[in-house]
């Protein structure tokens, strides 16, 4: 897929209105970086802030995820960055599941364009979309084959901000994407 369907992509992203979040959103939140990265890293959805700028991940986890990707020489634009909905679900609660069913087509679409060697999921709800079973606690860290795909199942920012031993955690299972870059 070319950059310019990407862009095609985003517009639809932003008029979508296939689910009630669209009545809440300020701005939908399409996902940033470089459409031929090699990592593409996948959140949950967007939050207060990010609803506000319709970019990904510009909060405190942000802050963090930044911060990781500067311990293994990478920058923003390196990668791209997405998340399972592309609408902020009132007051952060969880997504539900027929809202992660309606937008699952444009992530689904934006992987097959970018094409990475690594698809990073930051936390259950991106984790889960590939390996619908599995617990985080135990396989973070640990690169998967799925469907053709490399997925490296990482914690979510979030939560490692929020529960210092996953932070040290998170940090060192970063140091994998060495490997891919
Ligand atoms: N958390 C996410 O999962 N995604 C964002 O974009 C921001 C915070």
């Amino acid at each position: 897929m070319s950059d310019e369907n990407l862009a095609k992509l985003r517009l639809e992203c932003e008029k979508c209105t296939k689910c009630e979040l669209c009545k809440t959103r300020k701005n939908s939140v399409f996902g940033d970086g470089n459409p031929k990265a090699k990592i593409f890293f996948i959140g949950e959805a967007p939050g207060a802030r990010e609803d506000a700028l319709g970019k990904t991940f510009v909060g405190r986890s942000g802050k963090f995820l930044d911060e990781m990707l500067a311990s293994v020489n990478l920058k923003r634009a390196d990668v791209f960055i997405g998340n399972v909905l592309k609408c902020r679900p009132p007051d952060n609660r969880d997504p539900h599941p027929d809202e992660i069913e309606k937008c699952l087509p444009f992530l689904q679409t934006q992987i097959r364009a970018v094409a990475p060697k690594l698809i990073v999921t930051l936390g259950r709800f991106s984790m889960n979309l590939f390996l619908p079973d599995a617990k985080i606690s135990q396989i973070h860290g640990q690169i998967q084959t799925v469907d053709g795909w490399k997925v490296l199942p990482l914690f979510h920012p979030a939560a490692a901000l929020f529960d210092g031993s996953k932070r040290e955690v998170l940090k060192n299972d970063f140091q994998i994407l060495r490997k891919f870059l």
